[in-house]
């Protein structure tokens, strides 16, 4: 019997995909069968080069296979049904990970959850704490946060009432938004609703107001001008104040937007599907299809994928010069087990004084 990690896993997956047709075949043969599986609606979701899975869209660079890899990068769950792939990687495949379970404590709601699949908890959307709901990106947020704030990773059941302390969060899960609003000076805020904040165009008195920003998985939908939203979360922070930022991205390559042109753009439904009409500001009219979109209210498009080197750079270069922390550490205790070395939460920092070096 073979027993494999899913790192190992991935890497064989990959270098039997490479160029392969007949692989490219069995490739949607299985992700048919995760689909089914799912009991996700039936649709043409693997064409035109694109690979659909619920989370994600991506145009392959010329190979399977990295669509693959950053199809896991969102939806690390998907790597487990590999073993139906027809014909098989390896039969019989046992993941390593499928009967490991853990005890934690969960870092929001502060339940302790007993004897829960290893590979629930590292699911990074799968709602993982029986009292809560908390996924595991949602607990890596706290736990950065805490690390942050108080210099150790805190259960928000434990962290000292710290009102001088203030904050904003974007579209912020409701089952953390309402702790941090006890604890800190702290309010989430929206696109479509009060309290609202348009990230693209925030206004100068909400400049260097506040101690720390929380973004979590909202800079995927941003439309247009990504770089100019970066610049604002760094504005809105006071200095040595620091964002917490989860989005998306693949571990290699550059930053890939969908939809480079966006100028005057709009969803447009018709018969049952929705398609997004672009004029570019050269006056060029483009229709795209195959649009995914992300649950949630709003403009939940889902508009690019970043890469971990990208990230980096439109960090740096927005005015996040006090230093950029990737958190990469596991804490069981807390709940927070990473399948993956990727799609991980960043923490970025402004300098202290303008224009002084990290550290
Ligand atoms: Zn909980």
């Amino acid at each position: 019997m073979t027993t494999l990690s899913v790192k190992r896993l991935l890497g064989r997956i990959l270098r039997l995909i490479v160029r392969d047709s007949q692989k490219q075949e069995a490739i949607k043969q299985w992700v048919r069968r995760v689909r089914s599986s799912l009991g996700m609606r039936k649709q043409s979701w693997f064409d035109n080069g694109y690979l659909h899975l619920p989370e994600v869209q991506i145009k392959p660079q010329g190979t399977i296979h990295s669509a693959v890899l950053r199809a896991i990068a969102v939806s690390p769950q998907y790597v487990f049904a590999l073993e139906q792939l027809d014909p098989p990687i390896s039969a019989p495949i046992v993941n390593e990970a499928d009967d490991r379970r853990l005890t934690f404590c969960c870092n929001i709601c502060g339940a302790t959850n007993t004897d829960v699949a290893l590979n629930l908890v590292s699911d990074r959307e799968a709602p993982s704490c029986k009292e809560c709901g908390s996924s595991l990106r949602v607990r890596s947020v706290i736990d950065a946060l805490t690390s942050e704030i108080f210099g150790e990773s805190l259960p928000l059941s434990s962290a000292p009432l710290s009102k001088s302390i203030r904050g904003v969060g974007m579209s912020d899960w409701e089952g953390y938004a309402k702790p941090l609003a006890r604890i800190f000076s702290y309010h989430n805020s929206f696109y479509h609703q009060e309290p609202r904040l348009d990230i693209t165009n925030v206004p100068e008195s909400e400049f260097e107001k506040y101690d720390f920003l929380i973004s979590s998985d909202v800079m995927e939908h941003v439309p247009n001008d990504v770089d100019k939203a970066f610049a604002y979360m760094a504005k809105m922070l006071k200095p040595g104040g620091f964002l917490v930022l989860t989005v998306p991205y693949k571990p290699d390559g550059d930053h890939e937007e969908f939809y480079p042109d966006l100028h005057e753009y709009r969803l447009i439904s018709t018969a049952g599907k929705t398609f997004l009409y672009n004029r570019t500001s050269e006056g060029v009219e483009q229709i795209y299809d195959n649009l995914v979109f992300h649950g949630g209210d709003g403009f939940t498009l889902f508009m690019r994928m970043f890469s971990e080197a990208g990230l980096i750079k439109i960090l740096e270069n927005s005015g996040f010069d006090g230093g950029i922390k990737i958190y990469r550490d596991d804490d069981p205790r807390y709940g927070i087990v990473w399948p993956i070395s990727w799609c991980l939460t960043i923490v970025a920092r402004k300098a202290q004084h303008a224009g002084s070096n990290p550290g």
